[in-house]
């Protein structure tokens, strides 16, 4: 990441820009500019080699407007007060774009799981919980994963929550393990998102899902999830990538064997993987392949001002937060690429999270199935009316999602008026 980038400025500059085009005035917006909350706490833990080391974190809220505040865990070595602000203020209009009665928040703490032990990242999430313990509740906050943290780290928070409490309290996150009231069909909800949102946009170009090659930054939850569905609805996978970097096939790799590979150990990375006829790139050529479709499904600020010059894909579809800087906004919408932008590509995740916690409260499961059609009930009427908006205001995906957004979290505001 380069030094100046702000991922918070890059959020209020495409809010601002909603609310001139929706009329608003700076009085109606000016709370927005605000995370209502913020917290750091520090996390001293035992290490295994029984050193003492205090790791620093972050929960958020940004908006409760609109209901609870929802949003991820991430543990990674880059998280910061301006990543977890603008992490937070995505969600409130992430939960905005697809109508789901949540605000938004997220949190983090500054740790490289893949050098932590389980045991390490285990008292890491326990102290971290009991830190932010104050904030969350199934009524107030409700945490998820995110990048660094699995449905594993959801139950040691909903264990250390329900601890704190005295009694179980399912609904305190969310993405938990099933034997905890985790949702079927969760861990994979972001990808399947992902997926009808590729679908979605393909179609309305008119081009044949067989006919479409894919690169996919970041095989994560997120990114896996995405490459397993789109080569099962016939795409041509050619690139993938993670931290230790990528691969390429031109007639597409195996996606089912790298899946399989992956998942045989939590540390498997791409590095270690080989396949006939594949060869090896590094992240910023996956970016820049000549593909119909890019996604990114790994970090903020990977497609910015320095190589969106050079970006080739035709279509973006946004599965990470904050992919794509502002300016390679511009540099992008000039040279006719269509980003298809985070808060509504990615929202699957939150969309099957609200499906877990309405689960948990009422204490009923659903069967994947149902879930997997709910899902495709709010994403498809979503998609639609980002894409409508957005041709009748002549302007791109993003600024239409973030029309519709921004609308719905400034009349929640209005109605309830200032307090007191
Ligand atoms: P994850 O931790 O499961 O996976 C992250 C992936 O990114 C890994 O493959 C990792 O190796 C790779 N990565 C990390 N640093 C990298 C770097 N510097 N360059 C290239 N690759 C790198 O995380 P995830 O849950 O899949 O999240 C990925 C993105 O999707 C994030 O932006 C996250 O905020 C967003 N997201 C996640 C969810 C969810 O449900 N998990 C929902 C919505 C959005």
């Amino acid at each position: 990441m380069n030094n100046t980038y702000n991922p918070y400025d890059n959020v209020l500059k495409v809010v601002s820009e909603a609310a001139n085009i929706l009329g608003y005035t700076d009085s109606d917006i000016e709370a927005l500019k605000y995370p209502e909350r913020e917290l750091k706490v520090a996390i001293p833990v035992r290490m295994d080699d029984g050193s003492t080391k205090v790791f620093e974190g972050y929960r958020i809220q940004h908006s409760t407007s609109r209901g609870p505040a929802k949003g991820g865990i991430r543990f990674h070595p880059d998280v910061n007060l301006d990543e977890v602000k603008a992490l937070a203020a995505w969600m409130t209009f992430k939960c905005a774009v697809v109508n789901i009665p949540y605000g938004g928040g997220k949190g983090g703490v500054v740790c490289d799981p893949n050098k932590l032990s389980e045991d390490e990242i285990r008292a890491i999430t326990r102290r971290f919980t009991a830190a932010i313990a104050p904030l969350i509740g199934p009524e107030q906050d409700i945490p998820a994963p995110d990048v660094g943290t699995n449905a594993a780290v959801m139950g040691w928070m909903m264990d250390t929550y329900s601890m704190l409490k005295g009694h179980c309290v399912h609904g305190v996150v969310t993405g938990k393990p099933i034997e905890l009231g985790g949702a079927l069909g969760r861990s994979e909800a972001t990808g399947r998102g992902v997926m009808f949102t590729t679908k979605n946009v393909l179609k309305k170009l008119g081009i044949d899902p067989e006919n479409t090659t894919v690169a996919i930054q970041g095989m994560g939850n997120v990114g896996s999830i995405t490459a397993k569905l789109l080569h099962r609805e016939g795409m041509k996978v050619v690139a993938v990538s993670d931290v230790s970097g990528g691969i390429y096939k031109e007639s597409g790799l195996n996606i089912p064997e790298i899946l399989d590979y992956l998942s045989q150990n939590r540390k498997n990375l791409l590095s270690g993987y080989e396949e006939d006829g594949m060869t090896r790139i590094s992240n910023a050529e996956l970016l820049e392949l000549d593909v119909k479709v890019l996604i990114p499904a790994a970090l903020e600020n990977q497609i910015n001002a320095a190589n969106a010059e050079r970006i080739r894909a035709d279509i973006i579809v946004e599965a990470a937060n904050g992919p794509t800087a502002s300016e390679a906004d511009d540099i992008l919408a000039g040279k006719g690429v269509l980003v298809v932008p985070d808060i509504l590509a990615n929202a699957g995740g939150v969309v099957v999270s609200y499906f877990e916690w309405v689960q948990n409260i009422q204490s009923v499961s659903w069967t994947e199935e149902t879930v997997n059609e709910k899902l495709k009930n709010i994403m498809d009427p979503a998609f639609e009316a980002v894409w409508d908006i957005s041709r009748k205001n002549n302007g791109t995906l993003r600024t239409g999602a973030y029309l519709i957004a921004v609308k719905r979290v400034v009349e929640a505001k209005k109605a309830r008026a200032i307090w007191p």
